[in-house]
């Protein structure tokens, strides 16, 4: 029997994928060892600090996680950065395979002026901040203007204007950090802009997304039944089915009535932004459209234009992606998940990709190395461990059902080490 130590960073969705198909592909003779690194202090990824907090059923997948992460030869290594703590180059030499899972987490830019006015943000900052991510605790959010404006066609983006536009006593019962919720219930917000540069018919929006929106219950949702019915016209007889069901919802949420309520996401396609205006903070956005210029005042902007891959040193990157050929990287390095393929895809998709890129390091395994783990690299750098990680699980949902809600998130970095008991 030979036992292969893996070691895979990030513990997001594509992460846990990864293991579960080399738990998946073990034999009596092939066995792994698995060690999984996560800089943050808890694991989960996106799945944690990306999909939104009134999507609380999307949010189960995490039971999948756990299951992954508590069976024998699975050790979680939380708190654990690849780049600052450990190098890649020494879980080279460890490892007989090292798995890149690292995600896609730096926000894309317009590139247009005004976009580092304060009032500007990128969705990779504003989401992280509302999901209580400890690195943007701290971020700015003005929401004492009237009117915010979203940048983007697709999930990332309409997640973001719900977020803004929803009664925000809506969100008592679910994890938004409190933060943010108390930040949400002093907004002043009340007209969401969702902006998209092309027409309906190539919005990346997902049907079921688009669905869910005529069933909030205090947000009026417009869209200009002209623009969709110009789309329908240009998709032409036979559109794909994605976008057929796209413009079919759509088609719907154009013939809704206003419902008079105080707060409103309202869609606008074919426009450009050109410009972020304003002398110390955003005051209004100019963009490109068919009828010409036109320039709408408003406090915030959000972009949600998509997401790059952080470099790793020692790790090629092209394209904002992990260069890599069907997953293999280099040598003993694989990749899989966001870091892989760039922003695309829901959890799901990671599944089936990381079984792929697993099939293909087992293929190319020589023998053991038995060369020792990440144990003996970490000189003292106390690391949260999977049971760890269980108490401060424990703490948190505790601490939620006190107020009715799934969790309530520890943000702070020390305060979760302190009471994951490290
Ligand atoms: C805002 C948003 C909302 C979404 N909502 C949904 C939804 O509702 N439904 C759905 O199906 N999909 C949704 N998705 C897509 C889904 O989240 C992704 O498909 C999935 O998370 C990608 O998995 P990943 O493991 O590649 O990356 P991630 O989930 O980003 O995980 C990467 C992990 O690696 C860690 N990491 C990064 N760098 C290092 C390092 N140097 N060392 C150690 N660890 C590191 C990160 O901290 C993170 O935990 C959403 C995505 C976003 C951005």
């Amino acid at each position: 029997m030979s036992t292969y130590k893996v070691v895979i960073v990030g513990a997001g969705p594509a992460g846990y994928f990864a293991a579960l198909a080399l738990q998946n592909l073990e034999t009596p003779e092939l066995q792994f060892s698995i060690d999984m690194i996560e800089r943050l202090p808890t694991p989960w990824g996106l799945v944690r600090s990306g999909v939104a907090p009134d999507h609380p059923k999307i949010k189960s997948v995490s039971k999948v996680f756990e299951k992954i992460a508590t069976t024998e030869k699975f050790r979680l290594f939380a708190n654990i950065e690849l780049g600052s703590d450990v190098t890649i180059g020494q879980l080279q030499e460890k490892y007989d395979a090292v798995v890149i899972a690292t995600g896609s987490t730096i926000g894309k830019t317009l590139g247009i002026p005004g976009e580092d006015l304060l009032g500007s943000l990128s969705a990779a900052d504003f989401v992280p901040w509302y999901n209580g991510h400890p690195d943007f605790a701290n971020i700015s959010v003005p929401l004492d203007c009237e009117t915010a404006v979203v940048i983007g066609a697709g999930n990332v983006a309409m997640d973001v204007g719900r977020m803004l536009a929803l009664e925000p006593s809506e969100l008592d019962l679910t994890d938004t950090a409190d933060h943010a919720l108390e930040i949400f219930k002093e907004s002043k917000a009340r007209k969401v802009y969702i902006c998209a540069r092309r027409g309906a018919e190539h919005a990346a929006f997902t049907s079921p997304e688009l669905r869910e929106l005529p069933k909030l219950e205090h947000t009026n949702v417009l869209m200009n039944k002209s623009d969709i019915n110009g789309a329908i016209a240009r998709a032409g007889d036979s559109p794909e089915k994605d976008v057929k069901s796209n413009l079919d919802a759509m088609l719907l949420i154009a013939g809704l009535e206003n419902k008079g309520h105080a707060r409103t996401i309202e869609f606008l396609f074919q426009h450009t932004p050109i410009s972020i205006n304003g002398t110390d903070r955003v005051e209004s956005i100019t963009y490109s459209t068919p009828k010409g210029e036109v320039t709408v005042p408003c406090g915030l902007v959000i972009t949600a234009i998509g997401y790059q891959a952080a470099g790793i040193d020692g790790v090629p990157y092209e394209s904002g992606k992990v260069l890599n050929k069907e997953g293999h990287v280099k040598d003993n390095i694989y990749v899989v998940g966001w870091a892989k393929r760039g922003p695309s895809g829901v959890i799901g998709t990671n599944k089936s990709d990381a079984a792929a890129v697993m099939e293909k390091l087992v293929s190319q395994l020589a023998a053991p190395k038995n060369a020792g783990d990440i144990a003996e690299l970490l000189a003292g750098k106390k690391h949260i461990d999977q049971s760890a990680w269980e108490k401060l699980n424990a703490h948190e949902v505790a601490e939620g059902e006190k107020a009715g809600k799934p969790r309530r998130k520890v943000i702070e970095r020390s305060q979760a080490c302190e009471i994951a008991g490290i």
